[in-house]
């Protein structure tokens, strides 16, 4: 499956409908802005028990849970890219092609998002 492809199919279980919600910051848009950092959370929790409970061990249950709050969060990266209006490939390449130039100019490492 590609990228567009993933991104015409997933927002299909939108809630919202975007034609209703012409302006950036509606609540549709907002909630998807909402659900990226909500379920980061939810992973940032789950790797936080295995390190508390686990000691940092990961067991195939592991897995499949972080796979799954993986999944959520590619969907909501998915529906705002769609409210955008931007193909969900464009977010791919764009990010690839500026990580692969980071590498070749030596500053993989460093801080600021222009580099
Ligand atoms: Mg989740």
């Amino acid at each position: 499956m590609d990228f567009d492809d993933y991104q015409k199919k997933a927002i299909t279980t939108d809630l919202f409908n975007k034609s209703d919600n012409k302006e950036l910051f509606s609540i549709a848009f907002l909630e998807k802005l909402l659900g990226i950092t909500g379920e980061a959370g939810e992973l940032a929790d789950k790797i936080k028990k295995i390190l508390r409970d686990k000691e940092g061990v990961l067991n195939e249950e592991d897995k499949k849970e972080i796979t799954k709050e993986l999944g959520d969060i590619l969907w909501y990266v998915s529906a705002v890219a769609y409210y955008l209006d931007v193909p969900f490939h464009q977010i791919a390449e764009d990010n690839l092609q500026k990580l692969l130039s980071r590498k070749d100019r030596g500053v993989l490492n460093g801080q600021g998002d222009n580099r």
